[in-house]
């Protein structure tokens, strides 16, 4: 025997996280594979980070983050959307808050319904809790609501159900009166779990945090990794029913947050410079691509994160290797189950994005030359 043989059977058989790969290499190099911030982070929250080191981490931080549960609420207010403190839950990055959802619903007669080749670490944080997992199928790679319903019908035991809205990899997006008209067909006892983790690109009055009041199942994650340039913080947070945090708050562990962590996300909520810089350049960026995508004939979904969901069509491995050699890295769709000629493209500067179209084009006209 050995100690391996004690740990649960569901661990044992869990893939690990591939992140967006990064390779080193000579000169300067653009990651597009990861949804980062390319314009990078906030300097109020900068300096709020370096004011909170200088007066040192010798003491433990606020467990209940009262002002940062505050000042969300003054920036969902300046977007005019209506919440309380008390609906709010605080994670290590909204991975965490996940994990937090799984643990307080997940038993090993509980299935997760999610759409087919979804965000990975879904699959993860689920099986780890022993969750049974059933895929519904894509319509033209758009997540299917009302094939949501005919597989939840067939279904017995306790339900989950978990999408990303706008959707990672696809980048499509599900309009707010389309996701109430399916709340109404769910029972209340359903968590709804709507990933939330690129809305501000599609644009916060899209968000579905005005249904919580009217469904109590309904739960909404959101981050500060994206928009908010804060990847390696790790800040995330769900919006939900209050009764839901009462429970959660009974499993978070009381110091998940940081001080630094608080302190940062605190400032970024209130740098709205960079927020609309931000998603200035984010909007100019798609439009520049879907323009130079177009001329070269290649197909993408109407993009509403920051990022691209892209046919390449043939060749596709031959073109991420000459873009990694020039320093260039995209997200290859295989490790989420599509096939070979998908991938997923940050939006970045327009630097980075000029560059990046110049070496595609520099790649089929070797090809042409060679053919
Ligand atoms: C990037 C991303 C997140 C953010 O995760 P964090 O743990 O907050 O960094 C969440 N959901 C989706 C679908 C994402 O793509």
């Amino acid at each position: 025997m050995s100690i391996i043989d004690s740990v649960r059977k569901d661990i044992i058989s869990l893939d690990f996280y591939k992140a967006g790969k990064q390779k080193k290499s000579k000169g300067k190099s653009i990651k597009l594979s990861s949804n980062e911030n390319l314009l990078g982070t906030s300097c109020l929250a900068i300096s709020a980070i370096k004011k909170a080191l200088k007066n040192g981490l010798n003491v433990y931080p606020d467990s209940k983050m009262l002002e940062l549960k505050k000042e969300l609420v003054c920036f969902f207010e300046r977007n005019r959307l209506t919440i309380s403190e008390k609906n709010l839950v605080f994670g290590d990055g909204s991975g965490e808050v996940i994990h937090l959802l799984f643990s307080l619903f997940t038993t090993e007669e509980t299935t997760l319904i999610l759409p087919e080749k979804s965000f990975i670490l879904y699959y993860l944080q689920s099986k780890s809790k022993g969750a049974k997992i059933v895929e519904v199928e894509r319509k033209d790679f758009r997540i299917d609501l009302k094939e949501f319903l005919n597989v939840l019908e067939n279904i017995k035991g306790k339900k989950i159900i978990l999408f990303a809205n706008p959707d990672n990899p696809t980048s499509t997006f599900i309009e707010k009166e389309e996701i109430e008209d399916f709340l109404t067909k769910i029972p209340s006892d359903v968590p709804v779990i709507v990933d939330e983790a690129y809305i501000h690109f599609a644009g916060m009055e899209k968000s579905v945090i005005p249904l919580i009041k009217k469904f109590s199942n309904l739960i909404v994650i959101q981050t500060f990794s994206k928009a908010f340039g804060l990847a390696s913080l790790r800040v995330g947070y769900g919006i939900m029913n209050e009764e839901i945090v009462t429970q959660i708050e009974k499993i978070r562990l009381p110091f998940n947050l940081g001080k630094l962590q608080q302190d940062g996300a605190i400032f970024a909520l209130r740098d709205k410079k960079f927020l609309d810089k931000t998603l200035n350049f984010v909007e100019k960026g798609k439009k520049f691509l879907k323009k130079e995508f177009e001329n070269l004939g290649i197909k993408y979904m109407e993009p509403y994160g920051n990022f691209f969901f892209v046919d390449f069509g043939k060749d596709v491995n031959d073109l991420i290797s000459f873009l990694e050699d020039s320093g260039i890295t995209i997200r290859h769709l295989v490790d989420f189950g599509y096939p070979e000629n998908f991938v997923r493209i940050t939006i970045g500067l327009l630097v980075h994005n000029k560059i990046l179209i110049k070496r595609i084009r520099e790649f089929y006209g070797r090809k042409n030359q060679k053919s």
